[in-house]
């Protein structure tokens, strides 16, 4: 049923649509049709079980290749693919990406005319489509039901499945009911598809939505393409800047903020420094967020500065870095957000720097949150391991990996492998301030904030000394080795590993139970070193700029030029058209004639059809 849309394609259909008629092969329509030489990973055990008629569960990460695990069954098999997708925003994209390799998709959603709608409804009826992407709250109702009904269904996929889960935080009440697929259409096989890696989303995936019969694909979740770094937190602002300007200028990314307020302020400093930056949260305008969308989705090198409104179903593929300027509030969060960089495998960056007052400040938000102690528990223990991965000394991915019960050997991609930390021992500052915080409390009755305890342990007079004569404590002076930041850092170090504990109000800092056997010497408090204890990373890769020799690279440039023309002119995002991997793979190859094309991935029958001619052109005349 593959249809070619445009008129002016030379190509003949790659099948017929006529029901009886031999169905193309898998291996074929993953050649013909989307042009790659292979499947990856389990995608062909999961095409497979699909086609015969099974069912499957999939766990696979972000830019693993979800979508061709439903889009070449549904080809293959009678009938259509119907895709329920939350994601209403990106159908348009996604059905557009479809009809650009000549496969015949279309959406059913509110933001439709009604005579648009009975187009597609019509489409389906006559058996025309391979692919209808649907939204949940819509296949809920008995007359879509009915609908579909009157049609040949060819499987059912389940995306985003994660949003069946209750207790994550992009749960729907939708999704809830899509259990009942199984019995109204016990012969159609369906597959549930997400990101979301752990036991516990996966075991509700299995039971909500009645999969007890699918066959599971767990694939391992790590992104080599992504480099994770972590940094310390000093002037973030410039950081920022530094980072943006290093590593992805004229690139496309994503800033995470916890606060509105502090993206407003983000978004204004980068643009005041000469980068395209633009807010996003949930406070403004539905017609400007959607228009900043867009905008991200369209043009080249934007960067968005958002809240974790700004998230689900970005599903732009050449997004190369994600920075967060806050302590995300757990691992899994923080893997979701850096997981839209690099969708299309190419090198991309995760970065993110954190500080004291991070930690000081989502602790506190932990201690005054409603919920009751078992939630507070369950958020603290959240944090607790995204400070470990903050603070760790050995590789970043392990960490990670490790965190979603993957084992695995050091990356050589992450800050810690590329520049290992010196570790020091920081028993003895560690002892300092912890009884500078012991007397103080035992002589005097009194707490204090980090910055006044760093102030005393450095012995350096402020009026606040001054006033509560903290110049004739015991501890006075003798920190003066370290300098004030590397305090900051001790004490943002204790705290995580829960050595040093905040209270009350103003955050003030207090021994904890694990406390003691510093004090004693009986434990020691192996540290991270400071940036500024030893000379500034130099080994840091540039990682976003892939190494295409120089003359490549003009004729890469070029293309994407020619990229950007077309796509504005269909109207559509520039990945549509093709992918960086395809325009870098074709300047590398320099093909002279549109045969030579074939062999290059990406391009399909359709698109060799449609752009053949145009690609051969931009390669001769860039010499
Ligand atoms: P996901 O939905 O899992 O995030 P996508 O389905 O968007 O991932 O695929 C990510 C990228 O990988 C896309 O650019 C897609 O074209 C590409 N891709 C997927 N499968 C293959 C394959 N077998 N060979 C080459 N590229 C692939
Ligand atoms: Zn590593």
């Amino acid at each position: 049923m593959v249809r070619h849309v445009t008129s002016a394609s030379t190509v003949p259909p790659t099948t017929s649509a006529t029901p009886g008629v031999a169905r193309p092969s898998a291996a074929e329509v993953l050649h013909r049709v989307f042009g790659f030489d292979a499947f990856r990973g389990d995608q062909q055990a999961i095409v497979d079980q699909l086609v015969s008629g099974g069912d499957a569960v999939v766990l696979m990460p972000t830019g693993g290749g979800k979508s061709l695990c439903y889009q070449v069954p549904s080809i293959v098999r009678d009938g259509t693919g119907i895709v329920v997708s939350p994601l209403i925003a990106l159908m348009q994209d996604q059905v557009d990406a479809l009809l650009a390799v000549g496969v015949n998709a279309a959406f059913l959603n509110s933001t439709q005319a009604a005579d648009e709608r009975a187009r597609v409804e019509n489409a389906y009826l006559a058996g025309e489509l391979d692919l209808l992407y649907v939204a949940p709250e819509r296949l809920n109702t008995e007359a879509t039901k009915r609908f579909l009904g009157n049609g040949r269904v060819a499987l059912f996929a389940i995306d985003e499945a994660h949003c069946v889960s209750q207790w994550g935080h992009d749960f729907r009440p939708d999704y809830l009911s899509l259990g009942d697929l199984a019995e109204r259409w016990p012969d159609v096989p369906r597959i549930a598809l997400t990101a979301t890696a752990t036991d516990a989303t996966h075991r509700e995936i299995t039971e909500r939505l009645s999969l007890h019969d699918a066959q599971h694909f767990v694939a391992s979740f790590d992104r080599p393409n992504i480099q994770y770094r972590i940094v310390p937190k000093n002037e973030v602002r410039k950081q920022l800047v530094d980072f943006i300007r290093q590593e992805g200028a004229g690139q496309a990314g994503i800033v995470y903020a916890l606060s509105r307020n502090t993206v407003e302020k983000t978004a204004a400093h980068l643009q005041a420094q000469g980068i395209n930056a633009l807010p996003y949260h949930a406070g403004l305008d539905a017609a400007v967020r959607q228009s900043t969308q867009s905008r991200f989705l369209r043009e080249d090198g934007i960067v968005i500065v958002a809240t974790i409104a700004f998230g689900m179903g970005i599903d732009k593929p050449d997004v190369r870095f994600v920075a967060h300027i806050d302590l995300p509030k757990s691992v899994e969060g923080y893997y979701q957000e850096t997981g839209r960089a690099g969708r299309d495998g190419e090198p991309s960056v995760a970065w993110l720097a954190y500080g004291l007052q991070d930690v000081v400040q989502l602790r506190r938000m932990i201690d005054d949150s409603p919920g009751d102690l078992a939630h507070r528990r369950r958020m603290s223990a959240h944090l607790d391991a995204m400070l470990a991965l903050c603070e760790t000394v050995e590789c970043r991915r392990q960490n990670l990996l490790s965190y979603f019960g993957q084992p695995s050997e050091p990356c050589g991609n992450c800050d810690t492998c590329l520049d290992p930390p010196e570790v020091w021992d920081g028993t003895v500052p560690a002892q300092k301030l912890l009884s500078t915080i012991v007397r103080l409390k035992r002589e005097r009755n009194q707490e204090f904030g980090a910055g006044h305890l760093i102030d005393i342990l450095r012995g350096k007079t402020t009026a606040r000394t001054t006033q509560w004569t903290h110049d004739t404590i015991a501890t006075w002076g003798i920190g003066a080795d370290l300098s004030d930041q590397q305090w900051r850092g001790v004490v943002r170090q204790l705290l995580a590993k829960r050595l040093l504990a905040t209270r009350g109000e103003y955050g003030t800092l207090g021994i904890t139970e694990g406390s003691a056997a510093v004090l004693s010497g009986t434990s020691t408090v192996p540290m991270r070193n400071e940036p500024e204890r030893r000379a500034s990373s130099s080994s840091a890769r540039r990682a976003a700029v892939a190494d295409l020799a120089p003359a490549d690279a003009g004729l890469f440039e070029a293309l994407r030029a020619w990229r950007a023309a077309e796509a504005k002119e269909q109207g559509v995002p520039a990945y549509i058209v093709f992918g960086d991997a395809t325009l870098r793979a074709i300047a590398t190859a320099r093909p002279g004639t549109v045969d030579d094309l074939g062999g290059i991935s990406g391009i399909g029958e359709k698109k060799r059809a449609s752009y053949g001619e145009a690609l051969v052109a931009v390669v001769a005349s860039a010499g």
